[in-house]
């Protein structure tokens, strides 16, 4: 809807149709009898203001607008009502906020507000209404009917365009309820004015006018701060959740999907300071979809200025947004807020949040990410260290492979997928490289971990998929391979067999005083078991295929794929 030009261009040729024309016809039709100049300034001035400071009650936009409009009309006329309106729609245009494009949501209310105005006029005179001093009992019982086919007008129009925007009746319902509420109450206060200013003229403004407005102040004022603390309470238990949580991962994620409960946007990332010269995208969410690359959103990484590094910086117009070079959002994006993300006194990263709208985000808006920033960089850091504790006490120091102590975590949570029936077999690949310790004998303690390393490295390509894999000790090794039958494990072992077979290890070797690197060739002997076929216990797993190792790799020769068969294993021969 938002972006169909057809759709732009039929509200512009109804309101065209409908709107001058009518507006015109009125004006010869009903002319209006004589003006008080000050009186429809100064509430014209109020009505501005009404419209600017409406205020949210249970997620429901307020604003007491109408008050002036049924006085306007009941004093002036049809023709005053309506050029009052369409006025007050102009500037309307500045003041609130909305993804629709500007002259579109002109042409749309102000054709809304004008066949409202029209038909609870005609419904006003029909119930005997008319513009000059009635009685107060005919006046109000008109005034009753105006306000009332006013109210149900208007959410008759706007029923109609929630079914074409496909907005929920649920809602639709709560609007229409409260309209009619408001309308209410606003239609005594109306009905008083005007009876005032029959009598008293423009001193009625200072009467009336100027309380009411001070009155709505004040409300907006108190549920503004009913709204600020609401976010406030819900800030601090994003806090809570962010600081329990123990991975860098969880923290980036909660942090970037929760702050939508207090910070309202429609794309999120965060950019992380690389080397202080470099952005890297740690974290986008477009769309409510949480990903890692960005599609509203690209960024040069040429020389970067630092944006804003001590305050967070808010650019409300698609003018300003331009400004940011080294940032770029899609042409839709009418809204940026730039947060610094700072520990330790030194600038880390940045959140940024956007928006469809435009003057979107708001001094609130600062005052709650400021918060949100603090307690993500703490918990950031605590999840990084966290992190780094586990990955020292799960990881062997040399080749940076996963250790014994995660390797036998690994299997057992394996094992207990194997028994939930998540997945059907688990096979295990043992590798021990042969005669390792002549290689160490004969290029040195240092060359033998450098070919460790490589070796390492040359396994971790077959670490995908779930699989998992560790240095056992010394210079064996194991592959776990969930969801693996027999079969396919022999095969990925005869692969990774032949791939060692065929590989060159380039050594410097520490024992002489030769600085060239010289290439090693060695071997490796495998052992291949599997559950269920082996064996159902789940201790034996590793046993089954460390015999398989021993008895069909090294004792039938080496360079070897062993395969355990009960207890005699076979050797596939090469
Ligand atoms: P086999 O073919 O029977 O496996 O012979 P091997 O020499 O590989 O086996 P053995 O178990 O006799 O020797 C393993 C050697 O691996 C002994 C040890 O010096 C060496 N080794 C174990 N861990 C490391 C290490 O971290 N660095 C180095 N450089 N050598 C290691
Ligand atoms: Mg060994
Ligand atoms: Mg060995």
């Amino acid at each position: 809807m938002l972006n169909n030009p057809h759709k732009q261009w039929i509200a512009l040729l109804l309101w065209l149709l409908v709107v001058p024309t009518s507006l015109y016809v009125i004006y010869v039709k009903f002319p209006f009898k004589e003006i008080d100049m000050w009186f429809l300034i100064l509430n014209f001035i109020m009505l501005v203001v009404a419209m600017s400071v409406s205020f949210q009650i249970f997620s429901i936009s307020i604003s007491l607008e109408r008050w002036i409009i049924f006085v306007i009309f009941f004093q002036y006329g049809l023709f005053a009502e309506m050029v009052f309106m369409q006025l007050a729609l102009i500037i309307l245009q500045f003041v609130r906020k909305s993804s629709l494009p500007a002259f579109y949501r002109f042409t749309t209310n102000s054709l809304m507000f004008a066949i409202v105005s029209i038909t609870s006029a005609f419904c006003f005179h029909y119930a005997g209404g008319s513009i000059s001093e009635m009685p107060p009992w005919a006046f109000l019982a008109a005034a009753a009917v105006y306000a009332i086919s006013y109210s149900l007008i208007n959410s008759l129009i706007l029923y109609c365009i929630m079914k074409i925007e496909r907005t929920s009746f649920d809602d639709f319902k709560q609007v229409a309820l409260w309209d009619f509420a408001i309308t209410m109450v606003v239609l005594p206060l109306a009905v008083a004015y005007s009876l005032l200013t029959y009598k008293l003229g423009v001193f009625s403004v200072m009467l009336l006018g100027v309380p009411f407005l001070l009155i709505l102040l004040i409300i907006r004022k108190y549920a503004f701060s009913g709204e600020f603390n609401k976010k406030l309470s819900s800030a601090v238990d994003i806090g809570h959740e962010l600081t329990e949580s123990l991975s860098t991962h969880e923290v980036i994620e909660v942090f970037t999907k929760k702050i939508r409960g207090v910070v309202n946007y429609d794309q999120a990332y965060i950019l992380d300071i690389y080397k202080e010269t470099e952005f890297h995208l740690l974290a986008c969410s477009e769309a409510g979809n949480f990903s890692k690359e960005a599609e509203f959103f690209t960024f040069k990484n040429e020389a970067i200025p630092l944006l804003s590094p001590n305050k967070i910086n808010v650019y409300s117009s698609h003018k300003e947004i331009e400004k940011l070079e080294h940032l770029q959002f899609s042409s839709a994006v009418q809204s940026v807020m730039v947060a610094p993300i700072i520990r330790a006194g030194k600038l880390e990263a940045y959140l940024i949040m956007t928006s469809f709208r435009r003057n979107f985000f708001e001094e609130i808006d600062k005052k709650m990410v400021d918060l949100l920033t603090g307690y993500f960089e703490t918990s950031v850091m605590k999840a990084f260290h966290y992190e780094l504790t586990i990955e020292k006490s799960e990881k062997c120091g040399l080749t940076k492979l996963y250790n014994f102590r995660y390797l036998t975590k690994k299997l057992s949570e394996e094992l207990s997928r194997f028994h939930e029936q998540e997945i059907s077999s688990v096979s295990a690949i043992i590798l021990d490289i042969d005669h390792f310790k002549s290689i160490n004998d004969n290029y040195g303690h240092q060359s033998g971990n450098d070919i460790l390393c490589s070796f390492a490295q040359i396994l971790k390509k077959y670490e995908t998929d779930g699989r998992t894999l560790a240095r056992y000790g010394g210079e064996e090794f194991v592959l776990l391979l969930p969801d693996f039958t027999k079969k396919e494990a022999v095969t990925l072992a005869e692969r990774i067999r032949l791939e060692v077979e065929q590989h060159t290890f380039m050594i410097k070797p520490d024992l002489t005083d030769n600085i060239e690197s010289i290439g090693v060739n060695l071997t490796v002997s495998l052992g291949v078991s599997s559950i269920p076929e082996d064996t159902k216990s789940d201790n034996s797993l590793l046993r089954n295929a460390d015999r398989a190792l021993y008895i069909g790799g090294k004792q039938a020769g080496r360079n070897r794929v062993g395969v355990y068969e009960g207890e005699q294993p076979e050797t596939i021969e090469i």
